[in-house]
């Protein structure tokens, strides 16, 4: 493709991607088709010829929106968000151009150096203490997956990936029920294993870890011969936005010596507001704290960043280094994929700066109270309905609720979320709290208004009542 066709259709995608935009909110928000439906209009085989890109443009208007869910939409509110402000597209696009591979500083300087400098940034907004450092991920699982390699290593006197774990007694790790299946993931990859994650009961409002049930639990695994490694505490729960008691949790994690990992991949974003961060009082005293930006902030889907207190112990863990990657005659410089799992790095910094300098810290404060507001206002609206009862009150902008019903409630609050999400008009996901299934509303897509929350109550409350 020469320079003047790659000119002509970048410009085509890009008026494609804003009239997407601007016309979203006429399209059912998640998709409407049925499995099989996609696939049968793809080809068999695979082109043996080059085709124009006017066909293969026109073959993706007709056959990929369609098969969209819209995460984009500002009546989403399944799940949590994966926003895209379009500042951080912006800047995505221009790292989709340049297309370098950002594993070592040599291999691109200023993505390294954007990056430091944009984490740093991120970690003041949070109001986190100037030990931290931090690196940017793909993912959370990514994150807590590489927190868990070094509370590991830690634990076996960094002899895990020397030795093997059938060297060792088995180190354990410790959560409560209410923690991401990225961390049963993170503990199954380091070869830890699920019998070896020990669930810490919760109690209280927040549903969050008992941190006495902790120290005993270490105790006693310490007394059978196990080897203590870290805890994983959350905060802001995936299911009902639980919130562990981070001070008291990091208190018992320092007297036993553990590695404390922090799970904020949602919650995080709203710690740029000042009057939220008593959810995770206590955090300067983690080793490690992941956010998404790629959630509630708004940069484009894929940004995780993970705070570190002591790089250094990272780098142990995760640094090879053949000769082919070495960097002779740079000493002292961050390679940051000796900070991470991958080796190829994608330049994700570019969208956090874009995103930051055009809205503003006070610019996504404003949103994110905006989403906790209105959230509490559809929450308290359906609490006053004598046919609707909240199952679990919100954590930010998440809460979960249920239709009363005289037959069976699971099957009727599932059939009500299928009748709710076939009628297009919003998107809400279930989940299933003390064993029983409830609808989760959260509040977070970034075009999101008032009028978007109250139309959330009308298409609930009818949808439920037509379904009697
Ligand atoms: N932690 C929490 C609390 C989450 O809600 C999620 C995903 O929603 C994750 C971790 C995993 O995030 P990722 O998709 O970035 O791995």
């Amino acid at each position: 493709m020469d320079a003047e066709e790659f000119r002509h259709w970048s410009h085509k995608a890009a008026d494609w991607g804003a009239d997407y935009r601007e016309t979203l909110r006429n399209r059912p928000v998640r998709a409407q088709t049925r499995p099989g439906d996609i696939i049968r209009q793809l080809g068999e085989t695979p082109p043996e010829a080059g085709e124009s890109m006017e066909t293969i443009f026109a073959d993706f208007e007709r056959i990929v929106p369609d098969g969209l869910t819209h995460w984009q939409h500002p009546r989403f509110f399944a799940y949590f968000p994966a926003n895209a402000a379009p500042a951080s597209v912006i800047a995505d696009y221009l790292v989709t151009s340049i297309a370098a591979q950002c594993m070592l500083w040599q291999t691109s300087p200023v993505a390294t150096e954007m990056e430091t400098r944009v984490v740093d940034w991120l970690r003041q907004a949070m109001g986190l203490p100037d030990s931290f450092s931090g690196v940017i991920h793909d993912s959370a699982s990514t994150a807590t997956l590489a927190a868990v390699l070094v509370m590991r290593e830690k634990a076996l006197g960094w002899k895990g990936n020397s030795d093997g774990l059938a060297a060792h007694a088995p180190v354990r790790v410790y959560a409560s029920k209410q923690v991401h299946t990225s961390i049963d993931r993170a503990i199954w990859i380091s070869g830890i294993g699920e019998a070896n994650l020990v669930r810490i009961p919760t109690k209280g409002p927040l549903n969050g870890m008992d941190p006495e049930a902790l120290d005993a639990a270490i105790q006693a695994d310490r007394e059978a011969g196990f080897i203590p490694a870290g805890v994983i505490a959350c905060t802001g729960g995936t299911s009902i936005g639980a919130c562990d008691p981070i001070d008291a949790v990091a208190e018992v994690v320092r007297r036993h010596g553990l590695y404390l990992h922090v799970d904020a991949a949602w919650a995080g974003s709203a710690m740029i507001c000042p009057e939220f961060r008593t959810l995770w009082q206590g955090v300067d005293a983690a080793d490690s704290v992941v956010f998404n930006p790629h959630k509630w902030l708004g940069a484009q889907f894929d940004c995780s960043v993970q705070f570190i207190r002591n790089p250094a112990e990272q780098v142990q863990t995760l640094a090879i280094q053949p000769e082919y990657l070495k960097t002779h005659g740079h000493d002292g410089i961050i390679n940051y994929s000796e900070w991470s799992v991958p080796l190829g790095r994608r330049f994700r910094a570019l969208k956090i700066w874009f995103l930051l300098r055009y809205h503003g810290l006070e610019g996504l404060r404003t949103m994110i109270r905006n989403h906790v507001t209105w959230s509490a206002e559809l929450c308290e609206r359906l609490a006053a309905e004598p046919d609707f009862e909240i199952v679990s009150q919100p954590v930010l902008s998440l809460f979960s609720f249920r239709h009363k019903s005289s037959g069976d409630a699971d099957q009727h609050t599932i059939a009500l979320v299928n009748a709710i999400n076939d009628d297009g008009r919003i998107y809400l996901t279930q989940t299933r709290v003390d064993g029983r299934i409830a609808i989760r509303f959260q509040a977070g897509q970034s075009e999101m208004t008032r009028e978007d929350a109250l139309a959330a109550f009308d298409v609930i409350t009818e949808v439920a009542r037509k379904m009697g």
